[in-house]
């Protein structure tokens, strides 16, 4: 937590024009200054900066804000996230509060760990440019390879000398204990008890994390002999787990949300040959298959993913396993195959951004259809590996979370195979039966729990709604509403930065507050009326006035709610009033940030799927609409995802 006096200054020091100088070239036009507006494409300038509001504007798109505002959407930060970046820029010393003993012990490490990387960064960096070994070897590699110094620069491209213990001792002389540095990697303690760099003699490219902190590095060796690894990379620690990074995605998640979409590569120096020939939302795997925290990261920004393959790849078949994964994720995938011989990175060389875009465009096919005809191929007229073949596709088209989508592949699939459609639909419908079974339980719905004989006689028709009839919200609703049946009457307290004051709120009114704050409301009839009724009687014990309804089908409900022992909210002694209170303080903005996340992800796909449909009927105005709000729900999401998880390390 930032305190308050630290708050007002940062955003006293934050001075419009500059923050957003950083990222867009601005020119004076009168009062103003005006730039090309870095949340759409755009060939005039619409973007407004006027220094004497302390505010920008695009008229273009409709974006900006103050410069927290603006440092929120353009770095995909969350409030703190975005005051601790300016604080950064103006040199505010920021002192965190109400960490405890150990929080701050573990903050501190990681901190000095990510310090250090930045140092080694630095350090190679320097090494590359100044020392004679570093011109002679490194920098003579990268030129050789066609590497630009603006590109070089920008990557923080290093070199790291042939020595022992270069780096270490460098380190050690600025104050890094040998501790950390063997906690990051860069260095191990040798037998002797000296410390023996990692990397040595190595051009050095370093992993930047989604904000743009050095977590890794990978060193490539010059010459391939036999024996030496082509690459070394930095171990696994507190700062870097390899399956939740991508190498180059800081890079490139401006550009992934401008153009909605991402090609996806395997290697580090195809990113950087991509950037050179000016294409930015490219991200590579390092060579392993993607993981779901990956594809998560990546679905922040975008649906739209393409694969690139090498024309010669042989790996190909087996790289195709991975790319489930963005189906089960709902990714649209599509891929690419580069002229046999190439990879992103020599074809990058031969082409410019225009012409690689253009060959992707032509080239690019739906994966499923890929991975049909690739196997088709090899199959040949053989009957069984035919058969085995459909099962293999069916697997893929199993995963797909989007019926309508499913239902598109196997009409394909059906032709293309010439096999009955029923046929593919019943083998996809049967695996997905199977998943569901392999999976744990989806809480449950009311229909499945047994009938409160006791209070209900008859089975109300609201229990009866089918699964499919549900808003997506429903269980984020359900939640809510345990929390509200239960405790819907207790005062709530939260400190108001703005008034400087406590505020109290009942449980009930919160909820309709948080609810109207974004416009979110409860997709549920009957949970809407359940809140509203909450809200306006005077009885204080809520389960009572509700399990004595005059309407059957609310007293059932609310039974089935707060007779489910597995879905229960925490229940609290309840003669401890402030304590209860003050849990509850504590717990509801989760909830309501869990809902509002639910409901800006289903927004999201409704906007993509009426993207679709513009796209078919080629309605270019309604297109241009949708995809903006399909960027503006994209940063929603973003803050919600980041003050959740905000809130989930300050109830830690
Ligand atoms: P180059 O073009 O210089 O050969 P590359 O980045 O294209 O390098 P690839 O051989 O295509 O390298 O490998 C793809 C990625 O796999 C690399 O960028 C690196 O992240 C990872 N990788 C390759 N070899 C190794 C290795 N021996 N150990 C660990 N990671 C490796
Ligand atoms: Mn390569």
């Amino acid at each position: 937590m930032i305190d308050e006096a630290t708050k007002q200054r940062i955003l006293d020091a934050a001075k419009i024009e500059e923050v957003v100088g950083d990222f867009v070239t601005l020119r004076r036009r009168g009062v103003n200054l005006i730039g090309l507006c870095p949340f759409h494409n755009e060939k005039t300038p619409s973007f407004t900066v006027s220094p004497a509001k302390n505010i920008c504007k695009c008229f273009g798109c409709g974006k900006g804000g103050t410069p927290v505002n603006f440092i929120m959407q353009h770095e995909h930060l969350s409030y703190p996230d975005a005051l601790r970046y300016l604080a950064k820029k103006y040199n505010i010393e920021i002192v965190e509060k109400e960490l405890t003993a150990e929080e701050m012990q573990a903050r501190t490490k990681r901190e000095s760990m990510m310090a250090l990387n930045e140092f080694a960064g630095r350090y190679f960096v320097d090494q590359l440019w100044k020392t004679e070994e570093g011109q002679s070897v490194g920098l003579a590699y990268f030129r050789e390879r066609g590497f630009s110094d603006a590109i070089l620069q920008k990557f923080q491209l290093g070199y790291s000398l042939n020595q022992y213990h270069a780096l270490a001792d460098e380190a050690i002389k600025s104050g890094f204990s040998s501790t950390i540095l063997s906690d990051v990697g860069l260095a191990t303690r040798s037998d002797k008890g000296g410390m023996v760099d990692r990397f040595r003699g190595r051009v050095m490219f370093p992993v930047h994390s989604l904000s743009g902190r050095i977590v890794a590095f990978g060193g490539r060796v010059l010459v391939q002999t036999d024996k030496s690894a082509k690459y070394v990379n930095s171990p696994e620690s507190e700062i870097y787990h390899k399956s939740n990074e991508l190498y180059g995605i800081y890079f490139a998640k401006e550009s992934i949300v401008q153009r909605d979409a991402v090609y996806l590569v395997e290697g580090y120096t195809d990113v950087l040959s991509m950037h050179e020939a000016g294409i930015q939302n490219v991200v590579a795997s390092s060579g392993t298959s993607l993981t779901q925290g990956q594809i998560r990261m990546i679905h922040r920004f975008t649906s739209n993913i393409t694969v690139l393959y090498d024309g010669d790849a042989a790996g190909i078949k087996a790289s195709i396993r991975g790319i489930d994964l963005l189906l089960e994720e709902g990714m649209n995938v599509k891929v690419v195959l580069l002229p046999d011989g190439d990879d992103p990175d020599s074809f990058a060389k031969k082409h410019n951004a225009n012409e690689f875009i253009d060959y992707i465009k032509r080239n690019q096919v739906d994966f499923i259809q890929f991975k049909s005809g690739l196997l088709l191929a090899d199959a040949g007229n053989d009957p069984i590996k035919k058969s085995q073949l459909i099962n293999d596709i069916v697997q893929s088209i199993a995963v797909i979370p989007d019926a309508i989508t499913r239902s598109l592949y196997i009409q394909d699939c059906a032709t293309r195979f010439s096999v009955r459609e029923s046929l593919l639909g019943e083998a996809v419908q049967k695996l997905r039966q199977e998943k569901m079974v392999q999976k744990p339980a989806q809480p449950a719905l009311p229909t499945q729990h047994a009938t409160p004989s006791a209070i209900v006689p008859i089975e109300p028709e609201i229990t009866k709604q089918s699964g499919s009839d549900l808003p997506y919200t429903y269980n984020q609703e359900q939640v809510i509403m345990r929390y509200l049946v239960n405790y819907g009457k207790q005062t709530l307290s939260f400190f108001d930065a703005e008034s400087n004051d406590m505020m109290h709120f009942s449980l009930a009114d919160y909820i309709d507050l948080m609810l109207a704050e974004d416009d979110m409301p409860l997709q549920f009839p009957l949970h809407r009326q359940l809140l509203d009724e909450a809200m306006h009687t005077d009885q204080t014990d809520l389960r009572n006035y509700f399990l004595n309804h005059t309407n059957l089908s609310i007293q059932n409900y609310v039974f089935s709610l707060i007779e489910d022992k597995y879905e229960h909210c925490r229940t609290f002694k309840e003669e401890d009033a402030e304590k209860l209170s003050s849990q509850l303080s504590q717990e509801m903005p989760q909830v309501m940030l869990e809902f509002k996340l639910r409901t800006v992800k289903g927004r999201l796909k409704e906007v993509s799927e009426a993207i679709k449909q513009a796209q078919v009927n080629q309605d270019n105005d309604q297109l241009a609409s949708l995809i903006q709000q399909q960027v503006h729900y994209v940063h929603v999401q973003q803050q919600i995802v980041d003050s959740l998880r905000e809130s989930k390390i300050q109830r830690f």
